[in-house]
């Protein structure tokens, strides 16, 4: 019997980076609100915990005293600081009033979420405002503030524990390879659109890792249109064996659902069937699971992955068509998808062949993917 847990609270989406910013805080409330109807906390199995904010040694963990001290001080208005050393400015990380408060309460939430898991309370807990991957320790990136995972992770090294991360988001997980790129108690895995195509421009097969950390950072770069059974093969040839073979304590997972065929900002062609298959087969690969939201910019797809990623975790399957608390409000329609994106033959053959190429040459470099 799996016990799960969500983590999340209105709070979160009370500010955001505003009007226009793809990272719209009522993704979060439209998944919380899918979820409610369907009543995925009901039962003895499952909890609904609200987060608390991160403390500032527990942010220190990962980031750096001026940094926190300059988001702060910009987050309240002030001038002391220039926003762009530390990457703020129009675009992707803009600056708004209470950023510190809502980027520390993300990053409470996953601390809440690691509690719980490595307390024995709950088998997997999933932070849905989480998977801030792209934050470094002094600056911000990619719509994220403060790094979650990154703390985390700090947090099961403290206790001795050894760490697999796995991201499935459509972007490199770059800045949680980063933080621990010289690390051999921490495998990080990302699973992401090339480089070549979209942000942030690495993820390449050769980014391996680097002194005692040599072969800890695996990246997997696919093509665009990849869609779910070139996703899905992939996935299988890489993660189950690597994880097989590092045997981590515990499993940290970003799941990002801007792979989608729907999303705005990417090209890959996954549909809720294929993501649903690969946080499947973590759940079957993760001795302990805190998994944590990440990208998905396609409101009307995002409630319905996390759902299903939700019901993964807590063996649970909902029905398909949306309960009508729901459906009145954000309109009807199926929580799986119904529909599979045309991809033409030649482009499909495309993603495949890009992927076994990539797969062949991990198979070279990685010592945990050696038959
Ligand atoms: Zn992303």
């Amino acid at each position: 019997m799996t016990i799960a847990a969500v983590i999340c609270s209105e709070e979160l989406w009370q500010t955001g980076h505003g009007e226009n910013h793809p990272l719209k805080p009522e993704r979060l409330q439209r998944g919380y609100e899918l979820l409610t109807a369907y009543g995925a906390f009901d039962g003895h199995q499952s909890r609904l915990v609200r987060p608390r904010p991160a403390a500032r040694e527990e942010l220190q963990l990962f980031h750096g005293e001026e940094y926190l001290d300059a988001v702060r001080s910009l987050s309240r208005g002030e001038k002391e600081y220039t926003p762009s050393r530390y990457n703020f400015g129009p675009g992707d990380n803009p600056i708004f009033d209470g950023m510190y408060d809502i980027a520390a309460l993300k990053v409470g939430a996953a601390l809440v979420a690691t509690e719980l898991v490595t307390n024995g309370d709950v088998d997997v807990a999933f932070s849905l405002a989480g998977g801030m991957h792209h934050a470094r320790s002094d600056y911000a990136s990619g719509f994220c503030i403060f790094n979650d995972i990154a703390v985390i992770i700090h947090v099961l090294l403290r206790q001795g524990l050894k760490v697999a991360y796995v991201d499935i988001d459509l972007h490199h997980g770059d800045g949680v390879q980063e933080a621990f790129y010289d690390n051999d108690r921490v495998l990080t895995v990302s699973i992401h659109e090339s480089g070549y195509y979209v942000f942030p421009g690495t993820g390449f097969v050769r980014e391996t890792g680097r002194g005692v950390g040599e072969g800890f950072a695996v990246n997997l770069p696919l093509a665009p249109y990849t869609d779910d059974e070139v996703y899905v093969w992939a996935f299988e040839q890489v993660v189950p064996p690597l994880l097989k073979w590092f045997e981590p304590d515990v499993v940290v997972s970003q799941l990002g659902v801007d792979t989608h065929y729907l999303d705005p900002l990417g090209h890959l062609t996954l549909t809720t069937h294929g993501y649903t298959e690969v946080v499947g087969m973590i759940k079957e690969l993760a001795p302990r699971w805190i998994a944590l939201g990440g990208g998905g910019y396609e409101t009307s797809v995002m409630p319905r992955a996390w759902t299903l990623a939700y019901g993964v975790m807590s063996d649970r399957d909902f029905p398909d068509e949306l309960p009508a608390a729901y459906a009145e409000k954000y309109g009807s329609g199926t929580l799986r998808d119904q529909k599979t994106p045309h991809v033409e033959p030649r482009t499909k053959d495309v993603a495949r062949r890009h992927a076994s190429l990539a797969i062949a040459e991990l198979r070279e470099k990685i010592p945990g993917l050696r038959q």
